[in-house]
């Protein structure tokens, strides 16, 4: 592995083949695979994801915005690309990149065959989503009659697929929730379906549904987590393995004497002799405030280097004193030892929020290997 010069996030296209494929196995081979890539693939590079996944054998895209699903076909991706909360703002350009929209409420709905009718559309494909008990996004079962009504008297949209989104698939103490929210879509679904008198491609799960509910998997299943696999998170799998690994270098090494202080607001003063090292990365990067003054840390020669002082927006400085390291070595924020969730549970959030804030100036680079 060639030497780090610079803070970078690594992407581990290895990682994400190994994700993919073992999710893949825990599903029916009848069953789509659709990956969600929203927030720039959990923080990652959503186009670097996508392009990837296409060539192993995803399915299905999915993202939040309108935007990102714009990105993804400026990048060439050419699957199919799911907006799971698109804007009527934001239709017409849905639809001239050949996005399909997530479809959650009579507003959203109108205003989509209104858009559709105007550019001329017949039978655009949608998905019309149902609320059952994350009380999110989505239809209410209520609706089904004036959302078929509304669907009989145009030509312009064809729904293709329902799908619903499970409030808490992670948690086994939920178990009876989450079991009464697949019945619920089961029974929408059978209905829906009698009534249109086709057939509809019907998702529910995520990746902990994926685990944990084989009676969720349906048609299609929907993964994010799992292919990012920000691993030693312990609600998941551990045999999912991080594709992101975020690393930098020392800047510069400072001894400080007692008395001395560090930074902004001098935070930390020295009670003892102090060594530190400043690193090249700080909260206009993602590493948010909250990871200064000893609650965040870095690795170095595999020692943990605990953040003294504020985090500055381009710079932390981090505790070295019983470190035998010099200036070039290596800082890793997080990889497949010292996981992202570790560092974030220090400061109670979780993992993907410290993943998705890395900002775009961070490089990112590709790598290929176990
Ligand atoms: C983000 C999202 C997912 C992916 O969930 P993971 O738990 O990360 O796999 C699936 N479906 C919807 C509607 C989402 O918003």
């Amino acid at each position: 592995m060639s030497k780090i010069q610079e803070t970078v996030l690594e992407i581990n296209l290895a990682h994400l083949t190994h994700n993919f494929n073992y999710l893949k196995n825990k599903v029916s081979s009848n069953v789509k695979m659709l990956a969600v890539v929203k927030a720039s693939g959990y923080g990652s590079d959503a186009s670097i994801i996508a392009k990837h996944l296409e060539k192993i054998g995803a399915d299905y895209f999915a993202v939040a915005y309108v935007s990102e699903g714009v990105i993804l076909r400026e990048s060439g991706v050419k699957l199919p690309i799911l907006v799971l909360h698109p804007q009527p703002v934001n239709f017409k350009k849905l639809i001239e990149y050949n996005l399909e929209p997530s479809l959650y409420s009579l507003r959203v709905l109108n205003q989509f065959i209104e858009t559709a009718s105007i550019l001329n559309q017949k039978e655009y494909p949608v998905h019309i989503k149902f609320n059952t008990g994350l009380n999110r996004i989505g239809f209410s079962k209520n609706e089904l009659g004036i959302i078929l009504d509304t669907l009989s008297q145009t030509q312009a949209i064809k729904p293709i697929a329902l799908l619903s989104h499970l409030a808490a698939s992670e948690d086994s103490n939920e178990k009876e929730f989450t079991i009464q929210q697949i019945d619920a879509f089961k029974k929408i679904a059978d209905t829906m379906i009698k009534k249109v008198g086709y057939p509809l491609t019907l998702h529910q799960s995520n990746t902990s549904g994926i685990l944990n509910y084989p009676e969720a998997h349906f048609d299609m299943v929907r993964t994010g987590i799992g292919l990012y696999g920000y691993g030693n998170d312990v609600k998941y799998d551990t045999k999912l393995k991080p594709v992101a690994s975020l690393k930098s270098i020392i800047s510069q090494i400072h001894e400080l004497e007692p008395g001395d202080s560090l930074g902004y607001n001098r935070a930390f003063i020295a009670t003892d002799y102090t060594k530190t090292a400043t690193i090249p990365i700080g909260h206009a990067d993602g590493i948010s405030r909250q990871y200064g003054n000893r609650k965040g840390f870095v690795t170095i020669q595999n020692k943990r280097a605990y953040i003294i002082g504020n985090v500055c927006m381009d710079m932390i400085m981090v505790d070295i004193t019983d470190i035998d390291c010099e200036e070039g070595d290596e800082a890793i924020i997080f990889d497949a030892n010292s996981g992202a969730a570790k560092i974030a549970e220090n400061t109670g959030t979780i993992s993907y929020e410290l993943l998705t804030a890395i900002s775009t100036r961070v490089k990112r680079i590709v790598v290929d290997d176990n």
